[in-house]
């Protein structure tokens, strides 16, 4: 469903760097349904801009991005990210649920308006609203929290309002960039295990991390990455950087 066809990435210099960096060097793979694939390697090595290239935000400087889903007419899809046109990109991204370290809520929205707003800026109906917002508070655990602020909850109890959003637009696959950068070590499990979960229900998962013990535990497929490079794509993988 994904295929990276040797992506490279050159930022241009700017105010903070001035050389221009090369963030990605003759990346390939291929990611199919329902798989649980890491992305690891230390801060800088490239995974978030592979994720930005995913979701259009960025484009390959030379390389192909290529993505296939089934659309709301159960067509098969097969979209070449590159090369879509910025008034196409809303599409594609209602097909991915990201998340991030920083969980990115509205403070002054409740628990409840934080999830239903994703819906809310696609015209959903009220009973849209009413039907799916709790389904995806119930998948995360939060459905007691729901009248909670952002401010009333912990740090794992907001990544969870961050991924119940995620999954509300019912998309094949969900993106996770550093999702547990800003937990303990309970609640990084908590929202590794929720994301185990998410795969389980026939999501597939992407989990971007420069977290040593999450990757050497889960022993799921690794794409590590080193300085833009790929440095090795295994099954049941560890951590080699
Ligand atoms: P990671 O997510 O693994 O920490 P990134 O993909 O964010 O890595 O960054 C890879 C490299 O690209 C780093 O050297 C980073 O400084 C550089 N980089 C990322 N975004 C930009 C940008 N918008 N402009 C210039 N350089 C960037
Ligand atoms: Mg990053």
């Amino acid at each position: 469903m994904i295929r990276f066809q040797g992506v490279n990435k050159i930022y241009p210099a700017n105010n903070f760097n001035p050389k221009p960096t090369e963030a990605l060097k003759d990346i390939s793979f291929e990611i199919n349904d329902k798989e649980f694939v890491l992305i690891a390697g230390r801060s800088g090595s490239g995974k978030t801009t592979i994720i930005k290239m995913l979701i259009g935000e960025e484009r390959p400087s030379s390389g192909r991005v290529f993505f296939s889903f089934i659309d709301e007419q159960k067509t098969i899809r097969n979209i070449e990210v590159n090369k879509l046109k910025k008034q196409d990109l809303p599409e594609l991204r209602r097909q991915i649920g990201v998340v991030f370290q920083d969980y990115k809520l509205l403070p002054r929205k409740t628990v409840f308006e934080n999830v239903a707003y994703a819906l809310e800026v696609v015209g959903a109906s009220d009973k849209q609203i009413k039907d799916e917002v709790p389904k995806a508070l119930k998948i995360v655990g939060l459905e007691s929290r729901s009248r909670h602020f952002p401010s009333e909850l912990s740090g794992g109890e907001k990544q969870r309002v961050a991924i119940a959003r995620a999954l509300i637009h019912r998309p094949k696959l969900i993106i996770a960039d550093e999702p547990t950068g800003n937990l303990d070590p309970y609640h990084t499990w908590d929202i590794i295990k929720l994301l185990l979960k998410i795969n389980e229900l026939g999501e597939t998962v992407i989990l971007a991390t420069h977290d040593q013990d999450i990757v050497n535990n889960l022993e799921k497929r690794v794409i590590s990455l080193e300085d833009g490079r790929l440095l090795g794509d295994a099954k049941k993988g560890k951590y080699i950087i």
